[in-house]
């Protein structure tokens, strides 16, 4: 099992914001901004790089449920960025994609 997968299952404790029957939303452990959340499928891909055509409907679902994710997490009026990362150079740590939530403070651009 990937590492979201046991937070998905309850096996390693998160705190969670929003969940569906397809995704799971909970607050990042070492938050790089005041939000920072992950938006997880629960069903794994491994990375945005690995998606396929019968993935769409659950990474269109998944960014569907973003508005929601902003709103509870206090964001939704001041803004947010969205970041996935992908492979060596992109960040990615954690090979189970997921969709970094970030806001409650200004966001430089470009990221680092
Ligand atoms: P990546 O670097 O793969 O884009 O993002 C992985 C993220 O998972 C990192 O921001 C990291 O802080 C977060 N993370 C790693 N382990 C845990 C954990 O056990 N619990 C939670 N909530 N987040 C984690």
């Amino acid at each position: 099992m990937t590492l979201f997968e046991k937070i998905v299952a309850r096996q390693i404790p998160a705190e969670i914001v929003f969940e569906d029957e397809q995704v799971l939303a909970f607050r990042d452990i070492n938050p790089q901004a005041p939000v920072h959340i992950l938006i997880v499928p629960k069903r794994v891909i491994p990375r945005i790089g690995l998606a396929v055509e019968s993935d769409a409907s659950v990474l269109g679902h998944l960014l569907t449920c973003v508005p929601e994710v902003a709103r509870r997490s206090g964001v939704a009026e001041g803004g947010y960025r969205l970041v996935i990362n992908n492979g060596r150079d992109g960040g990615e740590t954690v090979p189970h994609l997921h969709c970094h939530l970030l806001g409650g403070r200004p966001l430089a651009w470009p990221p680092g």
